[in-house]
Order: C-alpha cells, then structure tokens, then sequence
C-alpha cells in the first residue's frame, strides 16, 4: 500500500507550564511521535545494532552521517540499493546531515592534538593539526564519554580572519581549507582531497535519499571569539540560502505550497488556536540550521534569519561541542521565542538524559546522538537517578568489581530483553573477556532506555505531568 508521500508536521499538545510540546511528523516511510530520540547510523548502521533491534525498540527516525557515506561507499552506490533506508534494510524515516559538521570537527579535534594545519577562509589563522589520514579512531577505541557537567570539551580556540588571502592545500597535504565559497577537505580513510559545498551536500543528500535533509552550516568550535562565531553565522545564512536554492534545482517539481497556521480543534470540538500544522507536500524535507554559538544577539539574529527562510523544519546547530550545560540551555531559550510554531524542531548532538529533558523543556521536537552506542561500548549504562552511582547522574560502570557478583539486571526500572535476561554479573564478565556481545548488550540496553524514556516524557506532557517527571529524574 503507497503511504502518504508528503512530509508533513503538527503539533498534538502542549505543557501549560514549560514550552514542551508533543507532536507528529509524517514521511513518506512512517510518523514519528515526538519528542523522539533519533538514532544515529553514521555509516549505515548503529553501532552494534541491526534494524531489526531498533525496530524492536522503537526507534521511529534513524540519522545517518553525509560525509561519511560520501566518502564510503558513495552516494551514487546508496542510490542505486534505493536509498540509504534501503540499502541498510531499515524502512522508517531517515535524516541525514549535511556533512559539515563532519569536516569541521575533523579539522578542529585534529588541531586540539596538536599537527598541521587549519586555514579558515582568510587564510592568515592557521591551527595546528596532525594528518588527517587515520586520523578517526576505530569504533571501539574512541575517547572516554565526556564528563557530564560539561560537553566534549577538546576544541581549541578559533579567532577571526583578517584578509582574504586563500592558502593551497596542494602545498600542504594535511590542510582542511574553509573559504566563503566552499570547504576542502582530505579523506580520513585515503588522504585523497574533497570538496563539499551547500550544492553539492544537496546533490549528495538528495542521492542517499533521507525524508529529512540539512542545510549546509558551518558549526564554530568552542570557544570561538565573538569575531569568529559572527563569520561563521553570516557564512552559514549565506550557505542556507544556497542550500535552499539547490533544493529547489534539485526538486523542480516541488514548489513551496506550506500551509501553514492551520487550527486543529479538540475531539470536544473546541478550537485550539495554539495547534498548528505544516503540510508541505513534498516527499524530501529540508531542515535549516541556527548557529551563533553562545552569543545571545547572534543566536537571535540567526534564528530569526533562519526562520524566515521556507524551510520544512529547524535544527539548532553548535550545542554539545565543548559548552557548559547551562550555556546550552540558554541558546535554546534565546533562539525559542524566533521558531516558527508550525515547523518541527531539531536538536543536533544532544543525548543526554538531563540534556534531553533541558531540550524538551525548551520545545525542542527530535535531538540525535551517539551517546547510547558509544556509552555501551564502554561498559557506561543507563539507569535512573535513583539507581545512579552518583547523584543526579544517570549512570553505572558495569565494568567495577562491586558488579561481579550482582544478580540484578543493568537497572530494575527497564524493560528491554537485556534486563530480562541478564544479570549486572555476567555484562560485567563479558566486557572483563572483552567478548562482543557486551557491547550488543549495552548498546541495546542504552538505546532502549533512553527510547522509552523519551516516550514516558511524551505521555507525562500529554497528561500534565512534565514538569513533575522532570523533578523525578533532574536534580
Ligand atoms: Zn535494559
């Protein structure tokens, strides 16, 4: 049976007391109840995880990663398989990004370990960063998860360009070059060189075939100066613009028909004018992207700039790269008031459990992040407060000796078939033999728990309940 094809966004209920909101998003493979949490496949598949077990545990959106897809197996090889759902046998909704990030975080973590060269679009600031090739660590020996009170804070200061002299990258095989026209890049796994451009992140974009597409953005690292993080901003709404173009080059068919504003009323009948919803009528969505750092006149600007455009929906771009949690909840609170009710919200990086109830809280609809997967891999599992190892935590080191002999199950409050069948004592066991199935089994456990919890938060908003969930679980 073909399925609605047109991508489309309405919002069900909202919190009397906070900006949290429940809601629907519709794709041409399937709805998404949000808030959700969006599981991220950034070569094609989670980490540890087959479609099969993320259907099992209700994953609804499924986030893959451009620039890497890109570079392996390439966007025309996922084309011909019908697309990245396809082609990893997972048959919801997609969303990819647009492959920036990627690059820019490359450049940035490469020149916090202290080799070679970034060249911004001037060309006169260069960091120093290692070779690029077999720069990205294998899947199992990335760094330990960053501590909570702050986000991954391994960037190292960026400031301003001065001139608009351009180096070349031929003379320098380690450059990641940034200009206002495009990003050049090498290959982590060959060294060979790349571009990446809003057109051609487009192009690849609209190739892997995601019901959700992003713009091309350039995310500034933290901290930036205020110079820089304002470059960056005005390079991204130029970027936007271009992305928006391309989209629309790329989809002749597609014109902008969003209605918008359109009331839903109760079942009693009564209306309620603070629903709306945004029909788009196309099959493929794009997304925008907010930036501006931690500046509260640039978030602002960049909202209102981004908001203004006729994208599908927003993503709030450059949280969770090296702010304190504080300073990201004050970005969503700065940008919130500029977002347009109708069109949904993205979140990007943010997995967190006091993360996420700071993001649903500001009104943000779907976040992404590696978090569950990456946690798993390290023996890091989820568990309420209550069962945490330290307050206001919301997490356990199955590899400590006091696990040995516990016969309980990673947390008594889950429901996942991890719990149901396994003992804290034998996930231990299995990650001291450094056998495989530990990190199926954390990641699992992982995705579940934070899947699940998102759809308690769901349910408590729609019963009134949010804000007294939230005293429950974020001290
Ligand atoms: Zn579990």
């Amino acid at each position: 049976m073909k399925k609605n094809s047109s991508f489309s966004f309405k919002v069900i209920s909202k919190d009397s007391k906070t900006k949290a909101r429940v809601g629907q998003i519709h794709t041409p493979h399937g709805d998404i109840e949000t808030p959700a949490f969006v599981a991220v496949g950034t070569q094609a598949t989670v980490k540890g995880l087959s479609p099969d077990e993320l259907r099992e545990i209700g994953v609804e959106l499924l986030f893959g990663n451009t620039y890497h897809l890109h570079l392996r197996p390439g966007e025309d090889v996922v084309q011909e398989f019908g697309g990245l759902g396809k082609f990893m046998n997972w048959y919801g909704p997609t969303i990819t990004d647009s492959g920036g990030f990627q690059v820019f975080s490359l450049a940035k973590r490469i020149a916090a370990r202290g080799g070679g060269f970034l060249t911004h679009a001037s060309g006169d600031v260069r960091q120093p960063f290692e070779k690029i090739i077999n720069f990205f660590p294998s899947s199992l020996s990335e760094s330990r998860p960053p501590d909570e009170n702050t986000q991954k804070n391994t960037r190292p200061t960026f400031s301003s360009p001065g001139n608009d002299q351009e180096s070349s990258i031929d003379k320098n095989p380690s450059l990641v070059k940034i200009t206002n026209d495009k990003v050049v890049f090498r290959s982590h796994i060959d060294g060979s060189l790349h571009e990446l451009t809003p057109e051609l992140s487009i192009q690849i974009q609209k190739k892997l075939g995601a019901d959700i597409i992003l713009c091309f953005d350039e995310c500034a690292p933290y901290p930036s100066t205020r110079e820089y993080t304002k470059e960056a901003m005005e390079r991204t709404h130029k970027w936007a613009e271009r992305s928006l173009a391309e989209f629309y080059r790329c989809h002749p068919e597609l014109l902008p028909v969003s209605r918008q504003g359109v009331s839903v009323s109760t079942s009693a009948g009564e209306e309620m004018p603070k629903q709306v919803r945004h029909d788009t009528g196309r099959e493929q969505a794009l997304y925008g992207i907010v930036q501006g750092g931690v500046c509260k006149d640039f978030r602002e600007e960049s909202a209102k700039f981004i908001s203004s455009l006729p994208f599908d929906g927003i993503a709030i771009g450059g949280v969770s790269v090296g702010e304190t949690k504080k300073e990201m909840r004050d970005v969503l609170s700065w940008v919130h008031p500029f977002l347009p009710e109708e069109k949904p919200r993205h979140l990007l990086g943010i997995g967190e459990i006091d993360d996420i109830f700071s993001a649903i809280e500001c009104g943000m609809d779907t976040f992404d992040c590696v978090i569950p997967t990456r946690f798993g891999r390290y023996g890091i599992v989820f568990v309420p407060p209550w069962e945490s190892e330290a307050k206001g935590r919301f997490r356990l080191d199955i590899n400590r000796s006091i696990y040995v002999r516990s016969n309980q199950p990673l947390s008594k409050d889950c429901e996942c078939k991890v719990c149901k069948q396994f003992t804290r004592g034998y996930v231990n066991h299995v990650f001291k033999a450094n056998e495989l199935l530990a990190y199926r089994l954390a990641s699992y456990h992982n995705m579940y728990f934070i899947v699940h919890l998102v759809k308690k938060i769901r349910e408590a908003i729609m019963e009134g309940e949010f804000s007294k969930m939230k005293k429950e679980w974020v001290w």
